[in-house]
């Protein structure tokens, strides 16, 4: 299969990802990037939907075929992969990005840096989303030295960019509410004090370099981090160890974090400004280079005495089949019924916090009923994920 070769199609940028260059070259044809690969796919025959374009690893046929209906070098195409750049990087230490039937919509509900955006559009260039910003420890943009953003400031819903043509240009939006997503440089949300900023960002940068080397390295960050957010005292603790280290009374764990306690790799599954406070806490408890095997700085002794075992491992009695995770199309299917719930529908002029715990009862209704239909009790089944289910 030949597709037409596209009369217009820009090159990918070194540092970016391939379904930010495809949202590129689609929204010069008024469509997303899952669009135009749908009809890259039926050689223009329909628009259909076919498989989430995989930033990790694009299948090779369709990257050939959108290599040819580009004019781009297959090969410069696969280079811009995940698993190409970072080949040592396993897939715990990327960014989590929901289901895929939301991946597919967009660009992508990846951390930005507003910043970057705005030296695009300053520099005349398509503005694009890094393959950097999708890595778990990456909350600061070395850059500009900010904070990435994952929340629209206008909608503060989610943030999912999507890219539209605008004077022939591509501008990132927010997905919800078509606010363009640059020139105001992380005003107001920025952390304002620059040294932690710049001591986060050594973290980040150490973080980096070990991930990508050895795999000893690896593993002690794995373990010092899982430490941090391991349940307080109890394993059905909602609060996490990290709570000590804030050493205020009464401290509870916001509700967008709550998900990451007790989480096997936390940090990915984290927003930006949790990520950027869990490098500090690690700094500051571990020290610059974390053994935890080894003699454990004093404050880690501490903090590692109140951590609970996580739930995951209550759960290693449990038949293997009752691990599998649910499907994309399975999930897709519990969100549309959740979209079409009454409860949903009359919560939409609801403030976000009782928005969103309308919705936390909803998936954990969906959940249980989904489990009912498969025949699994619901006490074997993972605990419920409010990132696993995403209500636009
Ligand atoms: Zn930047
Ligand atoms: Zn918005």
């Amino acid at each position: 299969m030949t597709p037409r070769r596209l009369p217009v199609a820009p090159r990918p940028y070194r540092d970016e990802l391939p379904s930010s260059w495809l949202a590129r070259v689609a929204c010069r044809y008024g469509l997303t990037a899952q669009e135009l690969a749908g009809h890259l796919a039926d050689d223009g025959n329909c628009f259909s939907s076919p498989a989430p374009i995989d930033d990790r690893d694009p299948a090779a046929d369709l990257a050939k075929v959108w290599a040819q209906a580009c004019g781009v070098d297959p090969d410069r195409l696969q280079r811009l992969s995940l698993t190409r750049r970072f080949p040592r990087r396993p897939q715990s230490w990327y960014v989590s990005l929901g289901p895929a039937w939301l991946r597919s919509a967009t660009a992508g509900p990846t951390p930005v840096c507003f910043a970057c955006f705005a030296a695009d559009i300053d520099a005349g260039r398509d503005a694009y989303l890094r393959a950097g910003w999708r890595l778990a420890e990456h909350c600061i943009c070395p850059a500009h030295g900010q904070l990435l953003h994952d929340r629209c400031w206008s909608c503060h819903r989610r943030l999912c960019v999507a890219l539209r043509l605008h004077e022939g240009r591509a501008r990132p939006v927010c997905n919800h509410c078509d606010l363009v997503l640059a020139g105001r440089g992380g005003e107001g949300v920025q952390p304002q004090d620059r040294a932690l900023v710049r001591a986060a960002l050594a973290v980040q940068q150490r973080i980096t370099a070990s991930v990508q080397g050895e795999i000893p390295e690896r593993e002690q960050l794995e373990k010092a981090l899982a430490t941090l957010w391991a349940p307080l005292d109890r394993p059905t603790a909602a609060r996490s160890v990290l709570a000590l280290w804030f050493n205020e009374v009464g401290w509870r764990c916001p509700y967008e974090a709550r998900h990451a306690v007790g989480a096997e790799a936390p940090l990915g599954q984290l927003p930006t400004r949790w990520r950027f406070l869990t490098l500090l806490a690690l700094n500051d408890v571990f020290g610059s280079d974390p053994r935890v095997d080894d003699a454990l700085p004093s404050a880690a002794v501490h903090l590692a005495r109140r951590a609970a075992p996580r739930q995951i491992r209550l759960s290693n009695r449990r038949p293997r089949v009752q691990a599998v995770k649910r499907s994309s199309a399975e999930y897709e299917r519990l969100a549309r019924e959740i979209l079409a719930d009454p409860g949903w529908i009359a919560a939409e002029a609801l403030p976000q916090r009782k928005r969103e715990r309308i919705r936390a009862r909803l998936i954990d209704a969906a959940l249980a009923g989904n489990s009912a239909v498969s025949g699994t009790r619901l006490s074997s089944q993972p605990r419920c994920d409010p990132q696993a289910i995403q209500i636009p």
